[in-house]
């Protein structure tokens, strides 16, 4: 079974340890985000294809979700004795290793679709990671910011601003011109089933489909497209993804996000249990949908999830 996978950090993450263990034998492509990939330091950084490659290979940081295990942070403080910042977002000293690794090879003139698989020759993740393009993407959020209207970088209003300011529009900057890395829309073309994870459905699973040619790949390709609620209960298990839907115009609701999506692109969608009044109004805008633990509180109950998603798959192919 070859399977597609769209997928941001954490959540995307997670999910495919569970979807590996449902389907040890499956040929998985993950599709990953870039649209947070930052500069720093002169260092091209990746945060969700990191994400994806450390948690998979066993080397993520278990309890915060990203970064490395075991990690230090020495090269952090002698910058910031320099008065180098930013300050706010956490690079530690393994982590800059792989930043290193990455910014010399892109240098070097390798497509980030192949330094992608060089990292991943040490990892092993058991997935092919594929970068959604090896253009420039950058996802910008228009703020409220001392009442004035202005763009900052992604990781500015996620990790600095904490979401906590106003948004008004999210933009994936380089997007319309970029093309899909090498072998997205093989993979896509050659799936059998394709998934959207519980990611962030506006700056991870949004800025991939923004590419273009992904969105029309997965409605082209004919096999089921299944997608995972990352809102329950209306709202986000972690993170702040209810401030981005609303900066889209999207109400933080399982039922929404399904809609958000539309039945254009979507088969079927799993919402959790404690959503399970939604049902019939996803089904109702064409979308086969279930109620079921969406909870990834550890390996086995995200294995059932991903089996879940994967039996929706199989009724909405018959
Ligand atoms: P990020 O790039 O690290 O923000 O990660 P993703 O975009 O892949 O995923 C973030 C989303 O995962 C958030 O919107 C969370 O609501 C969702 N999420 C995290 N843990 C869980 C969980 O256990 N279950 C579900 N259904 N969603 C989750
Ligand atoms: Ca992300």
């Amino acid at each position: 079974m070859r399977i597609v996978v769209l997928a941001g950090g954490i959540g995307g993450a997670r999910f495919l340890r569970g979807l590996k263990a449902a389907e040890p034998a499956a040929d998985i492509t993950v599709i990953g985000n870039t649209g947070d990939d930052i500069h720093l330091f002169g260092l091209k950084v990746c945060p969700d294809l990191d994400t994806v490659m450390y948690t998979l290979g066993g080397g993520i940081h278990e309890e915060q979700g990203w970064g490395r295990a075991d990690e230090t942070f020495a090269v952090k403080e002698e910058l910031a004795a320099y008065g180098v910042g930013p300050e706010w977002f956490g690079l530690g000293d393994r982590d800059f290793a792989t930043h290193i690794v990455r910014t010399q090879m892109l240098g070097a003139g390798y497509p980030l679709s192949a330094v992608t698989e060089a990292l991943c020759a040490r990892w092993k993740p058991g997935v092919r990671l594929i970068p959604m393009s090896d253009d420039r993407v950058e996802t910008h959020v228009l703020v409220e910011l001392d009442g004035t209207r202005k763009a900052v970088h992604f990781q500015e209003y996620w990790v600095r601003l904490r979401a906590s300011v106003p948004a008004h529009a999210v933009v994936p900057v380089g997007a319309e011109g970029a093309k899909p890395a090498p072998g997205v829309l093989e993979a896509i073309a050659e799936a059998d089933v394709i998934l959207f994870p519980p990611s962030n459905p506006v700056v991870s699973v949004g800025t991939i489909l923004a590419v273009p040619g992904v969105r029309e790949a997965i409605a082209e390709a004919g096999v089921p497209v299944v997608g995972l609620s990352p809102i329950i209960g209306g709202s986000p298990v972690r993170g702040m993804a209810d401030k981005v839907l609303a900066a889209v115009g999207v109400e933080s609701t399982a039922a929404a996000v399904a809609a958000h999506y539309g039945s254009g692109l979507l088969d079927g969608w799993l919402v959790d249990t404690v959503d399970a009044g939604a049902v019939e109004e996803v089904e109702a805008a064409g979308i086969r949908c279930r109620a079921v633990p969406l909870l990834m509180a550890d390996l086995d109950a995200t294995t059932r999830m991903a089996r879940e998603a994967l039996t929706l798959a199989e009724e909405v192919r018959a």
